[in-house]
């Protein structure tokens, strides 16, 4: 597999390269030169493959040949070791479920597939490996709990002060091991601006092998994909042929990898991307000027991302060609407002607790499907975190039921370990020099 970056088609490196760089060295990002359009007997027949089944395939048609088949094959089962449930909650309204793994968020699938990639690539003896982690909250715990452990690797994890949830402070502080987190008096954006910097100075990348787990890794979007060949098939085992899925966004990795499984051949008849007031996609498909903002605090703190890292891929994959990406996507932005009231409904009505995340792409999904109508669309909307990971938002007898899930519980005894920093660059080189 041999990517370019999206600032110059001419800079080509091999996967490898990719994984262990993140970024290219002019700050485009990478993309795969040829992207395989699978078999369509493969895709009319999803609904015969199981997941592991279906990543193995699709995985090894993008990868074609970076990793053997048989080291492929044991990344995956090895990564891809929970499920990830379609399950109808209203008539033609079905929520795919990608919260049932370690850290009980979406980001599980992107951060274990990348750990394992990247320790198959670390070979013996080399240079330890350094990876620096900017998190909204969700991602840190994934990547934490990814790499907890992994030999000759060390991650550092920046996240903004007081804006995660309790829970997700316990899942990036309490690892120990090869595992650091830096709790940043800043925002998420300061977080990722750091990070971003620490890989262009060129005396900390002389001293450390860095390397990042953002969304921005092409190892992480992926085992990304996998999931939406795998919901395909389970709508199929309903009796759908087409499907629209609805995406809660923030750095756009996940529907960025949505549509690269669509330009796989996945049929999807339209991507609903959907956001919280950080409304800068939205802005951008209505107005066709894109204006980075700084991002505001919302109760779906994950999609908090006022300049999304991975647009640049989307707009790669249509040619900057904004006409014709908004006929596959629609965007739609949410306030809290609606977020809560969204989540009193479906619990109302159906008996379902959503996250804040999900309920806004359930917002949007039921947006879409009372414009367009129809008995043939499955309409998809992704959870991406279980609702326990965010028990301030909830009004106190929803919270009451949510259950709490096991890996939730091995955490509340753990000691918490972490470091503070202002959000200048010279205090987060100092430590890391330090
Ligand atoms: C990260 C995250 C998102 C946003 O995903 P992107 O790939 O950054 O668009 C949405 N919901 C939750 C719960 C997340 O953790």
């Amino acid at each position: 597999m041999i990517l370019y970056s999206t600032n110059n088609k001419d800079l080509r490196v091999p996967f490898k390269e990719g994984v262990f760089n993140s970024l290219p060295a002019d700050k485009g990002l990478y993309m795969p030169v040829s992207i395989p359009v699978l078999d369509p007997e493969f895709i009319a027949d999803l609904h015969k493959y199981s997941l592991p089944e279906i990543a193995f395939r699709v995985s090894k048609a993008i990868l074609n040949n970076a990793i053997p088949e048989s080291d492929l094959k044991a990344i995956i089962d090895e990564a891809i070791n929970f499920e990830a449930p379609v399950i109808e909650i209203s008539k033609g309204i079905n929520v795919l479920e990608l919260f049932h793994g370690p850290s009980l968020a979406f980001k599980d699938f992107g951060a274990r597939f990348m750990s394992r990639v990247m320790s198959y690539f670390l070979k013996e003896g080399e240079k330890q490996l350094d990876v620096l982690v900017a998190t909204s909250g969700d991602t840190g715990g994934a990547v934490a709990l990814g790499f907890l452990g992994v030999p000759n690797v060390r991650v550092t994890i920046l996240f903004p002060k007081g804006k995660v949830s309790p829970i997700q402070e316990l899942q990036l502080t309490t690892n120990g091991q090869n595992i650091r987190a830096i709790e940043i008096d800043g925002t998420f954006d300061d977080c990722q601006a750091l990070v971003k910097q620490a890989f262009n100075d060129p005396e900390l990348k002389e001293k450390f092998r860095l390397t990042s787990a953002n969304s921005i890794n092409i190892s992480r979007l992926i085992p990304q994909t996998f999931y939406y060949f795998n919901a395909y098939a389970q709508i199929q085992r309903m009796g759908y042929k087409e499907v629209v899925f609805s995406v809660p966004s923030g750095n756009f990795g996940n529907i960025g990898a949505g549509l690269l499984a669509w330009k796989m051949g996945l049929p999807v008849k339209q991507f609903l991307a959907a956001t919280n007031s950080n409304d800068t996609v939205p802005e951008f498909l209505q107005t066709g000027v894109y204006k980075a903002k700084p991002s505001v605090q919302t109760w779906s703190n994950a999609m908090d991302v006022g300049d999304p890292s991975n647009w640049v891929r989307i707009m790669d994959m249509f040619g900057g060609d904004r006409d014709l990406l908004k006929k596959v996507i629609t965007a739609y932005s949410y306030s809290d407002g609606e977020t809560l009231e969204a989540i009193k409904q479906v619990h109302a009505e159906n008996g379902y607790i959503m996250c804040p995340h999900t309920a806004i792409a359930w917002l949007a999904l039921k947006g879409w499907m009372t414009e367009h109508p129809s008995d043939d669309v499955a309409g998809v909307f992704l959870s991406t975190a279980h609702p326990c990971k965010f028990p301030d938002i909830f009004p106190a007898e929803i919270a009451a039921e949510i259950d709490i899930p096991v890996q939730v519980k091995e955490l509340e005894g753990k000691e918490r370990i972490s470091s503070s920093l202002g959000n200048d660059f010279e205090g987060f080189k100092a430590f890391l020099l330090g």
